[in-house]
């Protein structure tokens, strides 16, 4: 009997695999390898619903673990992976030693990137990326009346609108001259900007952090204009570096994520990579590209999973991505490289059209839903519209 597929990484595109090849037929072994204790969950409520309600990680979980003994899916939990040997087709993990596979998947997301200063260690400094550390935040936002929340991106950002719904006094503070910076326009960043603040969030833009004040704990932080903000708790939120240790160990071919074909396939024939570690020719343009969204680590298990039941076809999902701060922000296409942009709508619901070359790129809705799904039906489509099919 063949080894079957082995998958290191039991998160939102591990998960989506191993469903994905038993629905497509695949009777050989699954075997899901995940270093979390926990069965696979979703993340995205961890930094919204998650933080503000008292349900355990159990409702977060995709499916029961019924599901996995009902699809022949072995589900080695607490166990990470540790090397691969590429020649022989086998995988060390620990606790558990080898295991051959016939295929060998690589989903093993991204980790925070940690903020490198001192202080940085102390207890009530944290960061968001798993359950354990949903459920630490939530008990410690419970107890904290001051939050410093470094960054000012989607999950910062997130996460302050989080604790202020809970009563906490909230400072974020953000690098970039504007919120979102790197994944969204101008206009986006100002709405939000003004939503947050109304909602009595101070936002510091253009600025970092110096130091972490206090020795036991933290009780504070010093930004870069010298200024002290007093805090009970401090969330780092500067964004997430891929888990590609183990790819680059066996040799694959790694540059700023695991580099993958249209049919995610790694350097190695055998060996693909998926979600948010890989990075893959989009076909939505900007090159080759790594994005941390659901979709694209469920769209691209998807794809994979095809691959290996022998049906190839490109990668070329339009990508989109939510976030949710009190206003629904839905991204549809990549739009950070965009020359030209068009709004639709009022203040308080609007679509920002986004263009490169003339041709649309993508659109961001602010609680606009409709037009979030008809952009992306847009971008499916085999004729890009034009700009001037967009009235100003
Ligand atoms: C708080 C939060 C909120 C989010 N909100 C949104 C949102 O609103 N919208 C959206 O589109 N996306 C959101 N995301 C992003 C989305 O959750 C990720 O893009 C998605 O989970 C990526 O799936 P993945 O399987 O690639 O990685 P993950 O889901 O991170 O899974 C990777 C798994 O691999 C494990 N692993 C790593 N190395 C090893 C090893 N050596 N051995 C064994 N296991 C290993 C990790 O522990 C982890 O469990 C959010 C993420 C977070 C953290």
């Amino acid at each position: 009997m063949s080894a079957g597929v082995v998958v290191l990484g039991a998160g939102q595109a591990g998960f989506q695999l191993a469903a994905s090849l038993r629905e497509g037929g695949y009777a050989d072994p699954i075997t899901l390898v995940g270093e979390e204790a926990e069965p696979p969950y979703q993340r995205p409520p961890l930094s919204k619903v998650f933080l503000k309600g008292g349900d355990g990680p159990e409702s977060l979980s995709f499916r029961p673990p019924s599901f996995f003994e009902r699809h022949g899916i072995a589900l080695r939990l607490a166990t990470r992976a540790m090397r691969i040997d590429r020649e022989a087709a086998r995988v060390l993990t620990e606790p558990g030693g080898w295991l051959s596979y016939d295929r060998l998947v690589l989903a093993t997301g991204a980790r925070n990137r940690p903020l490198a200063l001192p202080g940085a260690a102390l207890e009530n400094v944290v960061a968001l990326r798993g359950a354990e550390d949903g459920l630490a935040l939530r008990a410690a936002l419970a107890r904290s009346r001051r939050v410093v929340i470094i960054g000012g991106g989607f999950l910062g950002l997130e996460v302050a609108s989080s604790a202020r719904a809970v009563g906490a006094e909230v400072t974020v503070i953000e690098a970039g001259e504007r919120l979102m910076g790197r994944a969204v326009s101008p206009a986006v960043s100002r709405h939000f900007l003004e939503y947050h603040r109304s909602r009595g969030v101070v936002v510091e833009l253009g600025q970092t952090i110096s130091a972490i004040l206090g020795e036991a704990r933290a009780e504070g932080v010093t930004t870069t204009e010298d200024r002290d903000i007093p805090a009970d708790l401090i969330v780092v939120a500067v964004g997430v570096v891929p888990n590609t240790e183990l790819a680059e160990a066996a040799g694959l071919a790694v540059d700023r994520g695991i580099i993958v074909d249209h049919a995610l396939r790694t350097s190695h024939p055998r060996i693909h990579a998926i979600g948010d570690c890989a990075r893959f020719p989009s076909a939505h343009g900007g090159g080759l590209t790594r994005l941390e969204s659901v979709q694209n680590a469920v769209d691209q298990a998807r794809c994979a999973a095809a691959d290996i039941l022998g049906k190839p076809q490109p990668y070329e999902a339009v990508p989109w991505f939510w976030s949710d701060q009190g206003e629904r922000l839905q991204i549809a296409g990549l739009t950070a490289d965009a020359e030209e942009t068009v709004t639709q709508g009022g203040p308080e619901a609007f679509s920002v059209y986004c263009f490169r070359n003339g041709v649309l790129i993508g659109a961001e809705s602010v609680n606009r839903p409709a037009d979030h799904v008809k952009a992306r039906r847009m971008l499916a489509g085999g004729e890009r519209p034009q700009r001037a099919a967009f009235a100003s």
